[in-house]
């Protein structure tokens, strides 16, 4: 697998294609309707890491009547078993994590202010002046920081950055603002999602997309495998839910579903951007490597061959920065050969993430096409 390679989209003829039998139907308008709300649905609920249960709550919802077996572990993971017919077939694990990066508060000052810190990797650059939804109730709220006519650069902590700001939810006292929220509530930002054409944006994009192609994969599994569903908890602080779940269901395999920054925005100065990880528009990206795993390469080569054989978009995430799930997966057990796919995103771990319809759609293909034709020998 060439590592130095670019992001490229390759469709191939689809008489081709269909021929072989491994061109993906494209879902209905019916069933691309129900995804897309969904898809609204899950990048508006509360699921800070640790607290991912309004999340949880959409997906046993989605899958009840439809999986052979669904428990909810200790670490809150939701695991669900499906299979299309009565054939076993693989036991391949497909996650996605539930959670989301935000914040959390920790103390109320006598002013009735919410002093809080990160949870995840939120960007610090785009907290000043975001509408917030604080603690299960959603108690509105706006990140409140110094003015920009007062502001001295000079100043230490540095004006945006967390020391220097505060959760204002309109109480004027301690006591007033402990009356509807309190230390350890969960933060986040109060972000509507939006289809603006082939453009999806929204907040938790990472990786309520992953989580919505989950759940359409458990509601119409392919045929051929033992679909084993982890939807995990924690990953955003360090892959937890993953490690257990990947412990509790054994696979033979795994393919992580998540979402990965995109770097693609152009140089000022109008030269081509070279150095992006992943681009919005090239279809869902394969990993060849990242901070925390090296993908077995019989799956990357059976993902690869999938998408041409099927004439879907596909690019190469390039290596470094980051990792997902997969890095706990794969080191499960005895070793769990793993892969991750990822739809890429612009503006992740911010109030608003965005990513493109159309490569989100290609992911659901191509996962589907992979699963339906994965067997023993494509992983020995
Ligand atoms: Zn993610």
């Amino acid at each position: 697998m060439p590592r130095t390679s670019t992001a490229r989209a390759r469709p191939r003829s689809a008489p081709a294609a269909r021929r072989r039998g491994i061109r993906p139907q494209p879902a209905s308008p019916a069933v691309l309707r129900k995804s897309l709300e969904r898809l609204r649905r899950l990048s508006e609920a509360s699921g800070v890491s640790g607290d991912e249960g309004a999340v949880r709550q959409i997906v046993l919802e989605t899958i009840e009547g439809h999986a052979d077996e669904v428990r909810v572990d200790a670490l809150g993971n939701v695991l669900a078993r499906a299979r299309a017919g009565s054939r076993r077939g693989l036991r391949v694990m497909l996650t996605a994590h539930m959670d989301e990066v935000g914040l959390m508060v920790l103390g109320v000052t006598a002013e009735g202010m919410l002093k809080f810190d990160r949870v995840g990797g939120v960007d610090e650059r785009a907290l000043v002046a975001k509408p917030v939804l604080v603690g299960r109730a959603r108690i509105p709220g706006v990140i409140g920081g110094t003015p920009p006519h007062l502001i001295d650069w000079a100043d230490e902590p540095s004006p945006y950055k967390i020391p220097a700001l505060a959760i204002d939810i309109g109480a004027r006292t301690k006591e007033e603002a402990l009356e509807r929220v309190h230390p350890g509530d969960a933060v986040v930002f109060a972000t509507r999602f939006e289809r603006l054409g082939n453009v999806l944006r929204g907040k938790a994009l990472d990786d309520r997309v992953g989580v919505a192609t989950l759940l359409e994969l458990v509601l119409d599994p392919p045929p051929g495998i033992e679909l084993l569903a982890a939807f995990t908890t924690q990953e955003e602080v360090g892959l937890r839910g993953a490690a257990v779940a990947a412990h509790a269901l054994d696979p033979q395999a795994a393919i992580v579903l998540d979402c990965t920054p995109a770097n693609d925005l152009p140089l000022w100065d109008g030269r081509e951007n070279t150095t992006y990880n992943t681009r919005l528009g090239f279809g869902p990206a394969i990993y060849v490597g990242d901070g925390g795993t090296l993908p077995n390469p019989r799956l990357i080569e059976h993902l690869v061959r999938t998408a041409e054989a099927a004439g879907l978009p596909y690019q190469y995430r390039q290596p470094g920065g980051g990792s997902t799930d997969a890095a706990a997966i794969h080191l499960a057990r005895k070793g769990i050969p793993s892969i991750s796919l990822s739809v890429p995103g612009r503006y992740l771990h911010t109030p608003l993430s965005m990513i493109h319809f159309d490569d989100w759609r290609a992911s659901v293909s191509l996962v589907r096409a992979a699963l339906a034709r994965l067997r023993l020998d494509n992983i020995r």
